[in-house]
């Protein structure tokens, strides 16, 4: 399903474009440092573009392939084993998203002899892992001077460096383990395409630079400069590009990950939904395990458990895919392949190339529920579904009339402060991993090798990072929480629509800042 055949024109650029498309004004070539011509589209952006996406591909048909990347899985994703009957092992982890696995992997890699099992309810990677937008990026998981606030400034500093290497771990685990995900790391770029967006791109590049990072880990662009990288959007004014970026196929990464911790002798199973767990203990549907230490590894779907409903809050991110486009497309868009881009509005864009040459887009906006807050029902939305494919017409005109192929989402764990924590409790044996917000590839990664630390009985440099042992206070009761959520999704939408048109800052992000992300 996609958007209905149009005539073509070619732009003086080469590229091709609806003759009846309002929004290009032109377009200009700029040359790039590598000495080629790249071409940069100038487009007026239009508030209720005339051009209105068709509606949005369905579901696949296949349960398990909740999103492009799980679709084009090429192993069976038929369900594992389930959990039935009493079962004992050392170390029981409950959820196979990437908290669980790297937590399983790392363990039983470290000590053979542990007897390491994970639940699943559904299949591995069927979450947050399985849908994400598939960027190992840098920037730790929540706020800087909360952080510091508990453990000081170097410690923050010392998370920031293990998450630049935790972008490199993933990479040499996916390398050991020859783990086929398209695992590239080739930088990213955050664009400012406005004023206020400039002003904040600026101000998070100083930050990272006072909080002790360099120029060869983030640093600012002029707009001529990223007509190298990738192409420009419209209006871009500049942006800051990092080296510690890469890019995965987060699916087939779970995937393989959840085999490789098999190899290692770690029992998965799955359909097997954890109805409770407490010390030594988690009460499966059809199964109980009984095991010396338990880790809670369920992100999101925390909150439907009794007790647990204010925990976090479980925002719901979309995306779209686009069909894989031609090398010639590619050629034409000059965006060097690995690279992905975001965008510095209140309610984000953010683009992958894909390894099978597509173009994902994904974005913030999915409006929170009262009822069934994490539900497939989520999934979709035509509102999101027609602002992310708006997005990609404005930001890449090229390739408007790609046609979609996927429209999907998932929840993030969002805790009322934003930032992550990894806990263990050595006299009940109880461990959690997680609250990773919208940061858990590379999070998870390293929260799964500090849980192996702290239930090792190892003090590391892993154990003493900020957010272990972290607390976090629970969201407010409903109705506020959907009412706040609701205003917070407004109040930014008007702010994006308010600076674009008049170039000057929003003031009233205030007024929601102490729900937001520590960037606002
Ligand atoms: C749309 C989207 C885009 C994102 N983009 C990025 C990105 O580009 N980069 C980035 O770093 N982060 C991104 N994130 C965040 C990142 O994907 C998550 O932070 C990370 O995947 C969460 O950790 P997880 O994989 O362990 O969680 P999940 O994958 O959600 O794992 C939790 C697992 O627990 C299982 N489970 C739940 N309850 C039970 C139970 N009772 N019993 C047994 N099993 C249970 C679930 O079925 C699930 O498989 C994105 C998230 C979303 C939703």
């Amino acid at each position: 399903m996609g958007p209905s055949p149009r005539p073509r024109a070619t732009t003086s650029t080469g590229s091709t474009c609806s003759p009846t498309c309002r929004r290009c004004s032109g377009s200009d070539r700029r040359r790039g440092t590598n000495g080629r011509d790249v071409v940069v589209f100038k487009v007026e952006r239009p508030r209720n573009s005339p051009d209105r996406a068709p509606a949005p591909p369905p579901p696949s048909d296949n349960p398990w392939a909740r999103s492009l990347w799980l679709d084009g899985v090429v192993q069976d994703l038929s369900p594992r084993e389930q959990l039935a009957g009493d079962h004992t092992c050392d170390v029981a982890i409950v959820g196979a998203g990437f908290g669980g696995l790297w937590t399983a992997y790392y363990l039983k890699a470290a000590d053979p002899s542990l007897r390491v099992t994970v639940v699943e309810a559904e299949i591995a990677g069927f979450g947050a892992a399985g849908r994400n937008g598939g960027f190992v990026s840098a920037g730790i998981a929540g706020s800087g001077a909360r952080y510091a606030r508990r453990s000081g400034w170097d410690s923050v500093l010392r998370a920031e460096r293990e998450v630049l290497h935790g972008i490199d771990e993933i990479g040499r685990v996916v390398s050991v383990e020859g783990i086929y995900c398209g695992y590239k790391k080739a930088g990213a770029l955050t664009v400012a395409t406005n004023e206020p967006q400039l002003q904040r791109l600026r101000a998070r590049v100083e930050a990272k630079h006072s909080s002790g990072l360099g120029p060869e880990d983030i640093r600012l662009l002029t707009a001529d400069e990223c007509a190298d990288l990738i192409p420009g959007p419209e209006g871009l004014l500049a942006a800051s590009f990092t080296p510690h970026c890469a890019r995965v196929d987060p699916a087939r990464l779970a995937r393989g990950l959840a085999a490789a911790c098999e190899r290692l002798g770690v029992k998965i199973y799955e359909q097997s939904p954890a109805e409770h767990l407490g010390p030594n203990v988690v009460q499966c549907r059809n199964g109980r395990i009984s095991a010396d230490v338990v880790v809670r590894a369920t992100e999101s779907y925390t909150i439907r458990e009794r007790g647990q409903r204010r925990t976090f809050l479980p925002l719901y991110a979309l995306l779209i895919a686009t069909e894989p486009l031609p090398q010639q497309t590619w050629d034409e868009l000059g965006w060097r392949d690995g690279i992905g881009f975001s965008d510095l509005g209140h309610l984000f864009y953010y683009a992958q190339r894909t390894v099978d040459g597509r173009i994902v887009v994904g974005g913030r906006g999915a409006p929170y529920r009262l009822s069934n807050p994490v539900s497939p029902e989520n999934e979709q939305d035509s509102r999101v579904y027609e602002r992310l494919c708006q997005t990609l017409r404005e930001a890449l005109p090229a390739v408007a009339d790609a046609r979609i192929t996927h429209h999907w989402g998932g929840s993030l764990a969002v805790p009322r402060d934003w930032c992550m924590r990894t806990t263990f409790d050595r006299k009940t044996g109880l461990g959690f991993v997680g609250a990773f917000g919208g940061h858990g590839v590379t999070a998870s990664n390293i929260s799964g090798r500090t849980m192996r630390d702290l239930i090792l009985g190892h003090s590391t440099d892993l154990t003493s990072l900020p957010w272990v042992g972290h607390q976090t206070r629970n969201w407010e009761p409903e109705p506020l929480r959907f009412i706040a959520s609701r205003l917070i999704h407004k109040t930014l939408a008007s702010a994006d629509a308010y600076e674009e048109r008049t170039g000057r800052p929003a003031k009233r992000v205030r007024l929601v800042a102490p729900f937001l992300p520590p960037s606002h």
